[in-house]
């Protein structure tokens, strides 16, 4: 009895393996986007069956322009109603300083019947290339972290970071803040200045920087750290080897810092040991939580 319960029953899943493998490519064929300009096969799936279905049999011609004419204004009146529901689900989502991007979705819909836009697709306007978008911080609210005044952080950061890195001098390690807020403009260069030098492809820059409008730097709240005895691992995944890494793994939860991009994070952002953000107060655990679902 026991031996016939042991007999392996492995053989089953490379072959289910290939089988999906396969449905997924079909489906990607079936749904990969066509460019035919016809409005008729872009309406949206709440279109009863037999409206959908009958011109392609219509008998006259008189008959078939009537029905198209309905479909157009169907179609148009449904894409309508979806762009807003989603804008309104995105009022109720959304902090204030979204508003702008809303009112960009809003006069993008469609005012007549030319049905391109996917009524889908603002939902995801929060999310870019694996990067969230942040409101810059204004300079009234920000504080300096170095002697020259050149690196700031949100005023509460600010503090919290002051703490941190006495704490850390009083145990031997010098943590060196790098880079603090950013500017819209600073990101712009860091963005697509640097990805025109390296001539690389805007999704293989957004893995090692955000694209403008959407990097933690703008919200004053995040910053990046050097071990001040090791500057050569600045900004390099080396700097996870350094004194100053080991002591903020272990101390920064201690002073509401957390790493915003660690190894094989959701987001698909490269690893990086050195950059930092502030978590210790409302307004900047809304900033970096709020309206993200799971995460
Ligand atoms: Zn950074």
């Amino acid at each position: 009895m026991r031996s016939q319960s042991t007999v392996p029953n492995v053989k089953m899943l490379p072959v289910k393996q290939t089988l999906n493998k396969a449905e997924v490519k079909r489906l990607d064929k079936v749904s990969a986007p066509d460019n035919s300009s016809d409005v008729t096969k872009h309406l949206p799936d709440d279109i009863p069956v037999a409206l959908r279905d009958t011109p392609s049999v219509a008998p006259t011609t008189v008959d078939r322009s009537m029905l198209r004419a309905g479909l157009i204004t169907l179609g148009a009146i449904a894409i309508a109603a979806s762009v807003l529901v989603a804008v309104q689900f995105q009022r109720s989502q959304q902090t204030q300083s979204d508003n702008t991007a809303i009112a960009a979705n809003s006069a993008q819909s469609p005012a007549g019947a030319s049905p391109t836009p996917s009524p889908t697709a603002s939902v995801n306007t929060d999310a870019m290339l694996g990067h969230f978008r942040y409101a810059e911080a204004t300079q009234g609210e920000l504080g300096s972290i170095a002697a020259d005044g050149s690196i700031k952080l949100r005023k509460a950061a600010a503090k919290a970071y002051q703490e941190m890195q006495s704490a850390a001098q009083q145990e031997g390690v010098s943590l060196m803040p790098l880079s603090g807020f950013r500017t819209l403009t600073d990101q712009d260069y860091l963005f697509f200045g640097k990805k025109a030098e390296r001539g690389q492809v805007a999704a293989e820059r957004a893995k090692v920087s955000a694209p403008p409008g959407y990097s933690e730097h703008h919200t004053g709240y995040a910053l990046d750290i050097g071990d001040g005895a090791v500057p050569a691992t600045n900004l390099s995944p080396d700097f996870e080897n350094t004194p100053a890494f080991k002591w903020l793994k272990a101390n920064a939860p201690f002073h509401s810092f957390e790493l915003s991009f660690p190894k094989n994070n959701k987001q698909g952002v490269s690893y990086e040991p050195w950059h930092w953000r502030f978590v210790g107060d409302r307004a900047s655990l809304e900033t970096f939580y709020k309206a993200r679902g799971k995460k």
